[in-house]
């Protein structure tokens, strides 16, 4: 979608640390993380938000981000998977993303 910033990142418009790449979905570093990994997984094909994702897209994304916590210790080590719904919700960029976050003991999270 044009003026969408991960639409650009995900066509190579704007240049990311990419760390997995599929035909339908794309995985980078985050620019600010906030643990030690943290990774932003998307699908190419633009949506706003995991309400209005289609099913297809979500399973695609859901199994590259458990291939790649699986090939990368993230899985043994333990990592979060979230994802912010709408302003209120903490979501800054409207393109449907999930932050996979790991690397270190994770505090626990709350409002
Ligand atoms: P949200 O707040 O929408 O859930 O998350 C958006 C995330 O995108 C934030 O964690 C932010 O650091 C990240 N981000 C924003 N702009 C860029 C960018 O240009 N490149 C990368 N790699 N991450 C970005
Ligand atoms: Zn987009």
């Amino acid at each position: 979608m044009k003026d969408c910033l991960f639409c650009k990142i995900s066509s190579g418009d704007i240049p990311s640390e990419k760390v997995f790449e599929n035909d339908d979905v794309i995985g980078f570093k985050d620019i600010a993380p906030m643990a030690k990994e943290h990774y932003l997984f998307i699908a190419k094909k633009h949506s706003k938000n995991i309400n209005e994702i289609d099913e297809k897209s979500l399973v695609q994304v859901y199994s590259a981000i458990k291939e790649f916590t699986q090939k990368n210790n993230l899985e043994q080590n333990g990592f979060r998977v979230v994802t912010n719904v709408n302003e209120h919700g903490g979501q800054t960029v409207f393109h449907t993303h999930f932050h996979v976050l790991g690397g270190e003991q994770l505090k626990r999270f709350g409002a």
